[in-house]
């Protein structure tokens, strides 16, 4: 039976699922609380992209839309890494053919919205932002720029309002509702490397770029206009941090001393340090996830995470995915539904939490060791071989829609397996023989 259904958020989640309730014929009205992206200026050289993995692509081509996005995306199917004294070293990501892709965040928000204006089943309201709600009748009350309210009734209220979710606030002073927020010590500042004058990029086009240096590290993903934009995860205090670097000399110095080879591809470089802002990453935790069959959180409002393996929006689509699927097999009873999204859900939430802090140790400070190197060579290698017995972790989380609760189980026993390997004497010399091959057989069986 046809619902009438407020979404909170017209983000990437938000649109995805108003897509994916109206080609099940709800009929869906999205909230937002910005004005309309499609109709206001990109602020000027900045354009920030995500990584776009197979997950996200499974629920985009469920809903018949992975083509349109498969248009502005470039495939990365390795990372390429910048040591400090500028040499270059490769790891491919998967086996041949496997990529992910880098996306402009804005574009394919645009696109979302205008696939979800597409559905004549969808009406989107910006410059709306959710103040208040009556969670057990699914009422929300927003707010327009004019600061005139309006009160909405639905049969369902979804909350796609990110991080800092209004309808998650609200859900709080429920009894018995559950909900953490850690703060890492690290925060974020964006800076862009501009294309050749002919358009071109001006470092490996095909390839996300990182400068692992330990305790931080700075990233790069290829923008369709030849751009790149640059991530510096940086400490906010300590020794090298964004507290530390106070003045022009300072981050001058800095760049050239550490991250020498970026200097030249960044005219503004300093400008744009002091310009830019530095923002914080977190990761929320929260349960349940619903109210009765009135209330759904989705995307990152259930379960935001830091970025560091590319995962936030991919979990946000797959959310969109489970749902649907659930919606099938529950046909018309949305309180099974609701609870079993939630159950079902949760440890996939913290699992894409545990993976992606988990993946920041590695992409800081593992890519520039060779040992890791190696041993992902080791597992690269044995997987070509032995398909059925080991997916690497990487590729569970990125080129598999194995849950995440379950590759973050398997992911750390292989650690523990790998860890026996590599403490092979010699293994440097012997990595590529039949007895390291019989060696990890046995610990497998
Ligand atoms: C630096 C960085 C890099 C990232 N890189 C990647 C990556 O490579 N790959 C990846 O998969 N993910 C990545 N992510 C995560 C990804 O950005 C998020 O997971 C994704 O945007 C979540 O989508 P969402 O729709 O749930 O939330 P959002 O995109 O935050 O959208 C929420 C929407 O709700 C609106 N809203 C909020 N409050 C209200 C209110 N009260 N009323 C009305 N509207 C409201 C907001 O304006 C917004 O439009 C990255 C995140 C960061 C910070």
């Amino acid at each position: 039976m046809s619902k009438k259904i407020t979404i909170v958020g017209a983000g990437l989640v938000g649109s995805l699922e108003a897509i994916y309730l109206a080609k099940r014929g709800h009929n869906v009205s999205v909230y937002e609380r910005r004005s309309d992206i499609r109709k206001a200026e990109l602020v000027a050289g900045r354009s920030i992209n995500l990584a776009l993995s197979t997950r996200g692509w499974t629920a985009l081509k469920k809903v018949g839309i992975d083509d349109e996005v498969r248009k502005m995306a470039i495939s990365m199917p390795k990372r390429i890494m910048h040591a400090q004294d500028g040499t270059l070293s490769e790891q491919p990501y998967g086996q041949d053919g496997e990529a992910i892709y880098s996306v402009s965040r804005g574009g394919l928000n645009v696109l979302l919205m205008n696939l979800a204006e597409r559905e004549k089943n969808i009406d989107l309201y910006f410059n709306h932002k959710l103040i208040s709600t009556d969670l057990n009748k699914a009422q929300a009350v927003f707010e327009d720029e004019k600061a005139k309210e309006q009160i909405v009734n639905a049969d369902v209220l979804i909350g796609a309002d990110g991080t800092y979710s209004t309808v998650r606030n609200h859900m709080m002073r429920q009894d018995r509702f559950q909900f953490s927020q850690y703060y890492i010590e690290h925060g974020y500042k964006e800076l862009t490397i501009p294309a050749n004058p002919d358009g071109s990029h001006q470092i490996e086009t095909n390839a996300l770029h990182i400068w692992p240096r330990g305790n931080y590290m700075l990233i790069a993903l290829p923008n369709m206009d030849g751009s790149y934009t640059c991530t510096l995860f940086f400490p906010f205090e300590g020794e090298y941090s964004f507290e530390s670097l106070k003045t022009h000399q300072q981050v001058e110095d800095f760049f050239n001393d550490v991250f020498p080879d970026i200097v030249p591809l960044i005219p503004n470089l300093v400008e744009d340090y002091f310009n830019n802002p530095t923002s914080s990453l977190s990761i929320m935790r929260c349960y349940p996830w619903t109210v009765s069959d009135k209330v759904l959180l989705i995307g990152d409002s259930a379960h935001a995470t830091v970025p560091f393996y590319g995962q936030g929006m991919n979990a946000g689509f797959e959310g969109c995915y489970v749902l649907d699927k659930l919606m099938e097999k529950h046909g018309d009873d949305w309180k099974a539904c609701f609870d079993e999204y939630s159950k079902y859900r949760k440890p996939d939430g913290d699992g894409v939490q545990d993976l992606s802090m988990h993946n920041f140790v590695v992409m800081r400070d593992k890519t520039a060791d060779p040992q890791f190197l190696l041993q992902k060579k080791i597992e690269l290698k044995f997987s070509k071989k032995y398909p059925e017995k080991w997916l690497p972790l990487y590729s569970m989380v990125s080129f598999s829609n194995i849950r995440y609760s379950d590759a973050w189980k398997i992911g750390q026993q292989q650690e523990a397996l790998m860890q026996k390997i590599m403490s092979i004497p010699n293994i440097e010399g012997i990595w590529d023989s039949e007895s390291v091959e019989q060696k990890m057989l046995a610990l497998i069986d």
